[in-house]
């Protein structure tokens, strides 16, 4: 292809249409510039699809109104704190700083709040000030309700403005399968569709192709230590522009930091699949329902207090357990529980359909039954509970200190459910400089490549910690940011 065809050439190209590729397409194109966005899926979105899209930011303009006073010098502080170090400061600062306009931002745009926002979140290592701010909304006649959506529909009006305009030419179907570099300096990039090749050259690229979850080798490679990966990711999330980047020489960090979230369920064993909105227990804190069951491993044994409060030293003692799973033993009982479900999304008609599938619920007369289904030792689980169970008589719990002991796992029928840490979120992704400049193994910026999102690894912002609402805020914010300055 002629790189001086007008047809091929533009001032930008965005690569992957979701949250950060949105926002910087939608800047650039309102300041004039002619961007070229490639998309592989058939619409745009990415994982606002998906997301819970809990955004977290400082100094907010929402804050303000509710009398909450706050900065993005205390959120920067908070995560440096929670997440103990581990996330690169140049990024989180960048990050922390751009977090309030981005929220403003959507605010002027008519973003609808969920009235109770911004507030405090105890799914992770709680920040101190309430700072997550998240959508209203019940979408698709009550059958969606993800606060992605809610950003998605602040964003596509000004997306359709932007076609309109002529400065915002978009490419559906088209995969980016590599980069194009002469000497340092990232050229164009060749993407595929109905296996038709295409060059497109700009002066500046932007990658936000996203993270890796979806891609169980890529993730193997990357974090060889960690177990099979089990995933609620969007299938589009397969690490394209990390592998693209990586080829022509960038850096890549922070496998290492691999972190996951607790409870999920693989209906479909060996699937390598769980669903973030349908199918997970609640094991992720012990706040807002307290556990009637116990939580044992391969071994048969209780490896922690059940009621245990923070987020952070619950994944810490499932991510010690072999392949990261355990089941969570309980009994009729428990079942019917006035705290909520045990899952959330499912009826306990739910539930008993399940369990007579016999994948990742089980429900037996008797403890010896459900060790021989489960797997499980049935002489040591039934150690287990009844240790429990004294436990529970004596009002002292001599293993691991639990203190809400008030349901014995004593009437038939007894049920298990097999839960395992899974990826929302990929860990590791590009190196980048403080303007976000994709760098090579020596730190030097690879010229014209830039990158913005999930692709930079939650590690980047989050380090190995979870820091609530800090890889869908950055992503937007850094998108947002390139678009307006590049
Ligand atoms: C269930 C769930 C809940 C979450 N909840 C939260 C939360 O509450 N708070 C939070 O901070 N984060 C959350 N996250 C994470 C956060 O939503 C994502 O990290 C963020 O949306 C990613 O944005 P992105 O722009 O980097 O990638 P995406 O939004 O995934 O966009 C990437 C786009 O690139 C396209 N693409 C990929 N490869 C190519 C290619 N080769 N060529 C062309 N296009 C390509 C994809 O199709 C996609 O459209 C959650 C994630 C999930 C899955």
């Amino acid at each position: 292809m002629n790189p001086t065809n007008p047809q091929n050439n533009f001032d930008l190209i965005v690569v992957g249409a979701g949250s950060a590729g949105m926002c910087c397409a939608i800047r650039a194109a309102q300041r004039g510039l002619r961007i070229l966005a490639i998309e592989k899926d058939s619409i745009i979105g990415g994982t606002l699809h998906l997301t819970a899209g809990h955004m977290s930011a400082g100094g907010t303009k929402r804050q303000a109104e509710k009398g909450i006073i706050d900065s993005p010098e205390n959120h920067y502080n908070e995560i440096m704190e929670i997440s103990e170090n581990t996330p690169d400061p140049a990024v989180v600062r960048l990050a922390t700083q751009l977090a309030p306009h981005t929220i403003d931002w959507l605010q002027d745009l008519g973003f609808e709040f969920e009235p109770a926002t911004p507030t405090i979140i105890y799914g992770h290592a709680p920040y101190k000030i309430p700072r997550t701010h998240w959508g209203a909304g019940d979408y698709a006649g009550g059958k969606i309700k993800t606060a992605g959506i809610s950003i998605l529909k602040v964003l596509l009006p000004l997306w359709e403005e932007c076609v309109a305009s002529g400065n915002l030419t978009v490419l559906l179907n088209h995969k980016m399968v590599s980069l194009l570099k002469t000497s340092n300096t990232v050229i164009g990039v060749e993407a595929e569709s109905e296996d038709i090749q295409k060059t497109f050259f700009a002066k500046n690229i932007v990658l936000t192709t996203g993270g890796y979850a979806s891609n169980p080798e890529f993730f193997k490679e990357v974090t060889p230590d960690a177990p099979r990966l089990i995933s609620s990711a969007r299938h589009t999330s397969t690490g394209d522009g990390i592998i693209a980047a990586r080829a022509i020489g960038a850096k890549f960090r922070g496998g290492n930091l691999h972190n996951s979230t607790l409870g999920g369920i693989e209906t479909e064993p060996n699937s390598g699949r769980t669903d973030f909105w349908s199918s997970w227990a609640r094991v992720s804190n012990s706040v807002d329902r307290k556990p009637r069951e116990i939580y044992v491993n391969e071994q048969s044994v209780r490896f922690m207090d059940e009621n245990e409060p923070n987020p952070d030293v619950r994944e810490k003692a499932v991510h010690q357990q072999p392949a990261r799973r355990f089941w969570l033993i309980f009994d009729e009982k428990a079942l019917n529980d006035e705290g909520g479900n045990i899952i959330p999304q499912w009826t306990i008609e739910r539930t008993l359909e399940e369990a007579q599938r016999e994948k990742a619920i089980w429900k037996t007369d008797s403890i010896e039954e459900l060790a021989n289904k489960t797997g499980l030792d049935f002489e040591v689980l039934k150690q287990t509970i009844s240790t429990y169970n004294q436990a529970v008589d004596n009002h002292v719990d001599d293993a691991f200190g639990r203190t809400y002991l008030k349901h014995k796992i004593s009437e038939a029928p007894f049920y298990a459910i097999l839960t395992y840490a899974y990826s929302l979120i990929s860990f590791g992704g590009l190196a980048v400089n403080e303007n976000l400049e994709v760098v090579d193994e020596q730190n030097q910026p690879i010229k014209n490549l830039y990158a913005a999102g999930e692709i930079l690894g939650a590690g980047a912002t989050s380090g190995r910690a979870f820091c609530g609402g800090m890889l869908i805020t950055p992503a937007l914010s850094f998108g947002k940011y390139l678009g307006e300055t590049l």
